[in-house]
């Protein structure tokens, strides 16, 4: 019998955190890492936000355990900015505040997994999915979307994959890790599929306000769907506020409940003020939003004309998130000194020591054919980070 359970041996690092952590590393013995690994803003939090925080502080107020949902005027701000900003039906009962939005996921597949149910995934996916599902004793399913599509899996391809076992589906949009937005024709037909089966739609929103097709589509807005779709957002990308650690949902209220059951014994609850500065941030205008997506776009611009450029690369245009996903299969059986490239998790290894550029493998998404570069960087260091690639790329042979 081992020190550590099975259910945890069984699971995965983080790859994201896993390469930020390496870059920070080498960074700290004096290497100059360009780091495009994390998916993080390199925005700081809007100031409105900050003094909300600061307001709540001082107001002495917030220093209680808070409702383990979340506080009410809180919960109250994320179901009318799903009503009205998305279109999703919801009240207060409907929402759930966690430690992030990869809590609200963890309690997700906590709530509704029995083992050896299934869940759709699709795929590429987002590094924490398949771990979290497994933990929770759930049977991750990958379907995956080509190049070709945009990586955007089909609804045609849902019906294939589904078994009397599949218990929930779950897709991000704007995607990570390639930047996709699934549109509404495309969610449409899901929908169709799923409509009158018991699945339940996991919908990851987070990128929701990094969106350049200037639509953003929620399935929980489809009234066929009424009562099948968990929608996960958060602030950790909208508003630059990924230490901040808050994400929230809005459920059916049976599965609202149960994440509130599991957090009330796992956390007892988000940040008190972190949700006071996340109720800032969701009842203020959102031109500090908006001008970090339009930041992100001329830099999508830039990217793209560069990652073209990178001989042997296979790039599409994402619309949305701030991620290139691209295809680098030419470069494997290739190698330059002690370096042997025979996968996507090689090549990340040989342009963080060579090029000193730190991005994350492929296979932690599902996709061993690709890499992620995160944009969410100076132009400066962006062009440098390509320009180093390029230089480390053209030794291999
Ligand atoms: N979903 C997706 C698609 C993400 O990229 C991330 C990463 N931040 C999360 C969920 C988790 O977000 P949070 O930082 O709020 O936990
Ligand atoms: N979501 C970000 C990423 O994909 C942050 C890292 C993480 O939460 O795992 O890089």
């Amino acid at each position: 019998m081992g020190l550590i359970s099975q259910r945890l041996e069984a699971m995965e690092e983080s790859a994201t955190i896993a390469m930020a952590q390496k870059a920070r590393e080498l960074k700290s013995q004096g290497v100059d890492v360009i780091s495009l690994s994390l998916g993080e803003p390199d925005f700081k939090t809007p100031a409105h936000i900050q003094k909300a925080a600061k307001e709540a502080i001082d107001s002495g107020n917030y220093f209680a355990y808070p409702p383990v949902p979340g506080y009410a005027d809180l919960r109250e701000a994320i179901a009318k900015k799903f009503e009205t900003e998305n279109g999703i039906p919801t009240k207060m009962a409907n929402v759930v505040v966690s430690t992030g939005a990869k809590q609200s996921l963890a309690n997700i597949f906590m709530s509704l997994l029995d083992p050896g149910d299934e869940v759709i995934v699709l795929s590429p996916y987002w590094v924490s999915y398949v771990d979290l599902i497994k933990v929770a004793e759930g049977i991750p399913v990958l379907v995956k979307g080509i190049i070709e599509n945009d990586f955007k899996a089909t609804a045609q391809q849902v019906v294939a994959a589904i078994t009397p076992k599949t218990k929930a589906l779950i897709y991000s949009s704007p995607c990570n890790p390639t930047g996709s937005v699934f549109t509404y024709d495309e969610l449409k037909a899901i929908a169709e599929v799923l409509k009158s089966t018991k699945i339940t739609v996991i919908a990851d929103e987070i990128y929701e306000h990094i969106n350049f097709t200037g639509k953003h589509v929620s399935m929980g807005s489809f009234p066929e769907m009424k009562d099948k779709v968990i929608t996960v957002n958060g602030v950790a990308k909208g508003f630059a506020m990924t230490g901040w650690r808050i994400g929230y949902i809005s459920a059916p209220i049976e599965i609202a409940k149960a994440c509130s059951k599991i957090q009330g014994q796992f956390t007892s609850g988000a940040n008190s003020i972190a949700q006071r500065a996340t109720l800032a941030a969701l009842t203020s205008n959102l031109e500090s939003t908006k001008e970090m997506a339009a930041e992100y776009l001329k830099r999508r611009a830039l990217v793209h004309s560069l990652l073209v450029g990178v001989p042997g690369f296979k790039v599409n245009m994402p619309t949305g998130a701030f991620y290139f996903f691209p295809e680098v299969t030419s470069y494997y059986g290739k190698s330059y000194q002690a370096y042997s490239i025979n996968n996507a998790s090689d090549l990340c290894m040989y342009l963080l020591n060579e090029a000193h550029v730190s991005l994350v493998t492929g296979e932690a998404f599902g996709s061993p054919e690709c890499i992620r570069l995160s944009y969410a960087a100076s132009e400066k260091d962006l062009k440098e980070a390509i320009s180093r690639i390029k230089t480390a790329l053209a030794k291999l042979n």
